[in-house]
């Protein structure tokens, strides 16, 4: 009989209680038995949501995040607050996010304030988690006991519970070795606390273990290798089953260290590693159980069940006991529940698996394994039923699209002249002085914004009125801009919530969610949009704001748009098409705003990729192939326009040691990018590659509330300088300006201005 189990499940709540409870708490508004009892409350119902499962993963909830649990559990806390007095969860949030509750702050002298952990992303989600820290001493002592306490808690409830943890080469892997020692170096030490909480979760009454290991499916050297059969040939003596985790992609060159490890299980992602099953079959030794991640835990489209069944019979009656089945990876990455939604279209709503639905295919697909297809013939019925109208629905295909798309070539992705002589004439019409000034696009989100906003979303204020309320705002900002000096304007974005949102609302083959929140990080969650259909643009998206930006000054107004690759990489996309497909969809759909704003008079248009980067794929080996088409649908969007047209990107980011040919290969005019706390090094990757367009390297860190004097702006360019030559550089902020207040923004670019008056003076 097949064994149906889940890897993890949504700890943020369908209605985001968890979202709420944090916050309130952190606010000081309520205590923390308040806290703690929403915890236990979620997971009971997450408890109950799973029931029928045989095995269902506890130590997957989390108040924060579930490598920062790890952290704690192996007693690795960084240095700066391991004189913390008081509560260990006020200390855990510590640690989470530089501070704990505000008002109830009883350690403010001694142990108040912090560094919080860096964040980063896990694997390729857009989940956040923080980062261990290491150096050559840290030492690791076992604390077991938010782990022991869930594991009680379920099994109390009845809860066949399989607690979850990360494996130690995967926590080592994601870690930051602070003094630059080597993290495979603390091994030996890491090992012992490992085995003394395999060895508490049996006593406590754990049969199985997961130990998620998906560093697995990326590119692993020797060393790393030997490290995996090191560590889990010492962690076979303990008496528990170990069910070893991977997800998110394929094992390949580790499919003979996966399938030789000395476990009882090995879970792997049948959806984006379907190709490592075969040669697994016959790696894996006979009485090693195989998991098969065969739903889908990274998108929200119901499985294809008929065709799952067809896959897995023969494997079920090759494999017998042995073979269970599970969502690819947890469903941290997917919203809670699809019943939610009462706005979502019908047809789409019936193409549609959130978690809870997720996990109701899972069932199913145990049934059809254990009694046969005919046990559920209703529900398979059903399931095929709403494929097939999916599959033919004139709502997802649309054939003058796909005609569009199939004449791209070449030449649509080009620029009429190479970029010295489109600079020449560009600098001919703008006349803009040397080390220009700009912003990065948005300015303060002020709260008549989003009053105007919400109102005409509850129908309070009528169209008209908001536009009147958003022109009002457009004009303030260009006011601003003229009192400030600076010399290319935006025009602010208040219209816009979210950056791909706003384009999404827009575009045919869209859907948006009212609750499908995603966790991104601790009580921060996203709702993507969910690309569904065919993207066409009925409409032009931004022309009106911006030429009525433009009417209101002589500086030249900057067109602002979201890249295809960005509107790609924050949604919910496609599995009927190549991610590839949808992107050049989205980018002739730009393409038509770009050519739209030029005629509108527009010279200069700002086309954001800020989620370029992360689109890379796990391996690096698959970067070049993203990179083409991420490239090329970046140009096929901006490149129609005339020599004189000048077009901007911006990436709020840093690195780009490893991508700088594809980034110049996207020949914008000019790039801005994140660089103020980097101190101008990270140009270094322009400086050496050449990069022959200009180049705007942020000066003003706006993710703080510091304002940036001009002195450290002069500084900044000057390093810049010894970098790009000079006549090639712009001055301008690291990102959008939206979270911040206008009280901060002027004086920082006041500042900015004067900085570069004074760099201008000095040339
Ligand atoms: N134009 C956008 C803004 O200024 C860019 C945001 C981003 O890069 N994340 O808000
Ligand atoms: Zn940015």
């Amino acid at each position: 009989m097949t064994t149906i189990h889940n890897l993890g499940f949504p700890r943020i709540g369908a209605r985001r209680e968890l979202k709420f409870a944090l916050e309130s708490y952190w606010k000081g508004e309520t205590s923390r038995e308040a806290l703690t009892t929403l915890g236990a409350a979620l997971r009971r119902r997450h408890w109950a949501d799973q029931a029928g499962l045989d095995l269902v993963p506890v130590g997957d909830f989390s108040f924060y995040d579930q490598v920062l649990d790890m952290s704690f559990a192996l007693g690795n806390l960084p240095e700066r607050v391991q004189d913390f007095h008081g509560d260990p969860l006020d200390n855990y949030f510590r640690v989470a996010r530089g501070r704990s509750a505000q008002g109830g702050e009883a350690h403010a002298a001694c142990c108040g304030g912090v560094a919080a952990g860096e964040m980063t992303k896990w694997f390729d989600t857009n989940y956040h988690y923080i980062v261990p820290e290491f150096t050559a001493q840290t030492p690791f002592t076992l604390d077991a006991s938010r782990l022991l306490a869930q594991l009680a808690e379920a099994r109390e409830q009845g809860v066949d519970a399989k607690p979850v943890i990360i494996g130690p080469l995967t926590y080592l892997a994601l870690g930051k070795a602070k003094d630059g020692s080597s993290k495979l170096d603390l091994l030996p030490r890491i090992l012992p606390a490992y085995a003394q909480l395999l060895d508490a979760l049996v006593e406590a009454g754990a049969q199985w273990v997961q130990i998620d290991e998906p560093v697995l499916v990326t590119e692993l050297d020797a060393d790393w290798q030997h490290a995996f059969n090191l560590a889990y040939h010492e962690l076979k003596g303990c008496r528990v089953k170990i069910l070893l985790a991977t997800y998110f992609g394929q094992l390949q060159d580790n499919q003979y260290l996966a399938a030789n490890l000395p476990v009882a299980g090995l879970h792997v992602d049948a959806i984006n590693g379907r190709d490592d099953i075969r040669p697994l079959l016959n790696l894996l030794s006979p009485h090693k159980v195989l998991s098969l991640g065969v739903i889908n835990g990274r998108n929200i489209w119901k499985t294809d069940l008929n065709a799952v069944l067809d896959w897995l019979e023969p494997l079920a009656a090759q494999l017998g006991e042995r073979l269970w089945i599970a969502p690819s990876c947890s469903l941290l990455h997917v919203p809670v529940d699809l019943a939610n939604e009462t706005k979502l279209d019908g047809d789409i709503k019936s193409w549609l698996a959130f978690a809870l639905q997720k996990l109701d295919e899972l069932r199913l697909l145990g049934t059809a394994l254990r009694d046969g297809r005919d046990a559920v013939k209703e529900a398979l019925a059903g399931n095929a039923a709403a494929l097939a109208a999916r599959r033919s629905s004139p709502r997802v295909h649309a054939p003058a699209v796909q005609a569009a798309v199939a004449k791209i070539d070449a030449n649509l992705g080009r620029r009429a002249s190479a970029y010295a002589q489109r600079a020449r004439k560009q600098a001919a019409l703008l006349r803009l002085p040397a080390y220009p000034t700009t912003t990065i696009g948005s300015f303060p989100q002020t709260p008549e914004i989003r009053h105007a906003r919400s109102a005409f979303k509850a129908g309070t204020l009528d169209s008209a009125g908001y536009q009147a309320a958003m022109q009002a705002e457009i004009a303030r900002s260009v006011r601003e801009q003229e009192a400030l000096g600076l010399d290319v304007f935006v025009h602010g974005e208040a219209e816009r919530n979210d950056m791909v949102e706003y384009f999404g609302e827009q575009l045919e083959g869209y859907a948006f969610s009212q609750n499908g929140w995603v966790q991104s990080y601790g009580s921060r969650c996203v709702k993507p949009p969910i690309l569904f259909g065919d993207i066409s643009r009925p409409q032009p998206m931004t022309v009106a704001w911006t030429a009525y930006a433009q009417s209101l000054t002589d500086k030249p107004m900057k067109g602002m748009l979201t890249g295809p690759v960005t509107i790609l990489n924050w949604s919910f996309v496609r599995d009927d098409q190549p991610r590839a497909a949808s992107c050049r969809q989205l980018a002739l759909a730009i393409r038509a705003e770009v050519l739209d704003l030029e005629r509108a008079g527009v010279r200069v248009i700002q086309i954001d990729e800020a989620a370029l980067r992360e689109g890379l794929p796990l391996r690096r080996a698959q970067w070049g192939e993203y990179l083409d088409w991420a490239v090329e649908s970046f140009r096929i969007a901006a490149n129609g326009v005339r020599d004189e047209t000048q077009i901007h990107t911006h990436m709020c980011y840093s690195e780009f040691n490893d991508i700088i040919a594809s980034i110049a290969g996207m020949d914008a005019d000019v790039i801005t990018i994140e660089t103020s706390r980097s101190d101008m090094e990270l140009l270094d990757a322009f400086d050496h590659f050449r990069y022959p367009n200009q180049i705007g390297p942020g000066v003003y860190d706006i993710h703080s509330p510091n304002i940036p004097s001009r002195e450290h702006i002069v500084g900044l360019m000057t390093k810049a300088a010894q970098r790009v030559p000079a006549e090639r550089l712009w001055v301008n902020p690291d990102c959008g300006l939206k979270t911040r207040q206008w009280a901060e923004v002027l004086p920082a670019l006041a500042n900015m201005v004067a900085a570069a008056k004074e760099l201008r003076a000095a040339a």
